[in-house]
């Protein structure tokens, strides 16, 4: 039997960072040199994880759908995107100076930072906080395209993707044969010089945006507005987050940014507490009007009998990072299991970074050795699968538990009599005892089965 430390919400950032480190699903970037702020890169297990939260977002927007195209437009655009979009003049947040400890804050985020001082308080509580009025900050990164350096060659990293798809709107009306409903979905860096990055990977400076601009009749906005912050929230839940720690959030008027008429947030209970996972905005007409006077070419639909209009556009939009800290911090547990204490990501399987390990009991009997590597070989063809020969059984099951995989598969003596397996599942601790040859199929019949997050104990 197991239990649990603690309640559902009690995981904390530095569990998930230190597992992260750990178990090399992500590392702190340029660390030999010292890091970069809030910069990270992912390793082996990180980066299959992102493949499988991306995967799972174009199969649900794009492959199972008649209405969505998928694009992979351009990082660097021309600045004049830019210009019309209005993140030039308005893609920008209120910045804080502090003149005594030099540190910079957003000032609408006060309440989230800490005084350079007094780490205890927050930015201006203490008597020496000298904090200058706000300012507004710019936060798009700059650079130069070609050799000359000049206006005319400043450009900007792009600081979401769903520009490139406005811009491309003209050529996919006409070539994807595509009308009013319809949606172009395209996943990819995005880069904002953000005041405050921080708490790992929630707010950083470069991360892969996943989103989907849906044009739609005008007067069918709200309608479509309303299904797709449906349509998200249950995507989110399918990748196995709990239902208590997540809701829907509509925004106030005055948070709404500039290009937005309404806008509902998807938000997390975080260990920092409720925040953004997923926005989902009506953009309206905005971005179509704004291409169309700048670029001089009309992006609008226009149908066979004549009827003409600029579409609205509803956007759900969120990145693979926020997405990736989410189901860390809901799959995380540390149990007693026996006497031992096991580190476990309660994973969803379509999620897990390794989905089964293969493990002869005893490595050095040749025969288990021989059926775990076929078996293994068999396989890695169709499934991310590792394949684990060292180190005591306990010790292996507990690695692959730290990491996720749901199933482990273990060759033993009885192997060698009646070529069966036994399944480990991971987080029942049942085992079963299933015919060798029909392993592939039964990972591939229990990957399908729909999974929900086991109750705590
Ligand atoms: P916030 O208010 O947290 O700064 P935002 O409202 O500016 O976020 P959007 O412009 O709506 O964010 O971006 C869409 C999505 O992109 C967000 O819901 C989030 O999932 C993701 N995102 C935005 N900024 C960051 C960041 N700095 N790091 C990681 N993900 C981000």
């Amino acid at each position: 039997m197991w239990i649990r430390y603690g309640s559902v919400t009690d995981v904390t950032m530095d569990q998930i960072v230190s597992l992260c480190r750990r178990r090399g699903f992500v590392f702190p970037s340029s660390e030999i040199y010292g890091g970069l702020s809030s910069t990270y890169d992912y390793g082996h297990y990180g980066v299959l994880m992102k493949n499988e939260i991306r995967q799972a977002w174009l199969r649900a927007m794009v492959q199972e759908r008649d209405d969505i195209v998928a694009l992979d437009s351009a990082v660097i655009l021309n600045p004049a995107v830019w210009e019309a979009s209005g993140h030039v003049a308005g893609f920008t947040d209120p910045l804080v100076d502090c003149r005594t400890c030099k540190l910079r804050f957003r000032a609408d985020k006060l309440e989230d930072s800490q005084c350079g001082k007094r780490p205890s308080k927050k930015p201006g509580e203490d008597a020496q906080c000298d904090l200058t009025e706000a300012r507004q900050f710019n936060l798009m990164f700059q650079t130069q395209v070609g050799a000359l350096e000049g206006a005319s060659s400043t450009a900007f990293l792009r600081p979401e993707t769903a520009q490139g798809i406005f811009i491309n709107f003209k050529n996919v009306l006409q070539l994807a044969r595509r009308k009013p409903p319809f949606g172009i979905a395209q996943t990819g860096k995005s880069f904002r010089n953000e005041i405050t990055p921080g708490n790992f990977l929630f707010r950083v400076r470069e991360f892969e945006q996943m989103e989907m601009e849906f044009f739609v009749p005008p007067a069918d906005a709200p309608k479509w507005h309303e299904y797709w912050i449906e349509q998200r929230l249950d995507w989110h839940l399918g990748l196995g987050l709990r239902r208590e720690m997540v809701r829907v959030r509509p925004h106030e008027a005055e948070e709404l940014s500039h290009y937005s008429s309404a806008t509902s947030d998807i938000e997390y209970l975080y260990p920092i507490g409720w925040q953004e996972l997923e926005g989902v905005a009506n953009r309206g007409d905005y971005d179509l009007t704004q291409h169309t006077k700048s670029s001089g070419t009309k992006l609008e639909f226009v149908g066979q009998d004549g009827e003409r209009y600029v579409p609205y556009v509803i956007e759900p939009a969120v990145s693979i990072e926020r997405i990736f800290v989410a189901l860390l911090c809901d799959a995380y547990h540390e149990e007693v299991v026996g006497e031992r204490e096991r580190t476990v990501l309660r994973l969803s399987p379509r999620v897990a970074p390794v989905k089964a390990a293969v493990l002869p009991l005893i490595s050095k009997d040749t025969g288990m050795a021989t059926h775990a590597r076929n078996l293994f070989e068999e396989l890695r063809k169709r499934f991310s699968v590792e394949h684990d020969d060292s180190g005591q059984i306990g010790r292996r099951y507990r690695r692959q538990d730290e990491i996720g995989t749901p199933w482990a598969f273990t060759i033993d003596e009885q192997t060698l009599e009646d070529e069966t397996v036994t399944v480990r599942d991971r987080d029942s601790l049942a085992q079963e005892r299933i015919p060798i040859s029909g392993v592939a199929s039964w990972l591939s019949a229990a990957l399908e089965q729909p999974w929900s997050p086991p109750a705590a104990a």
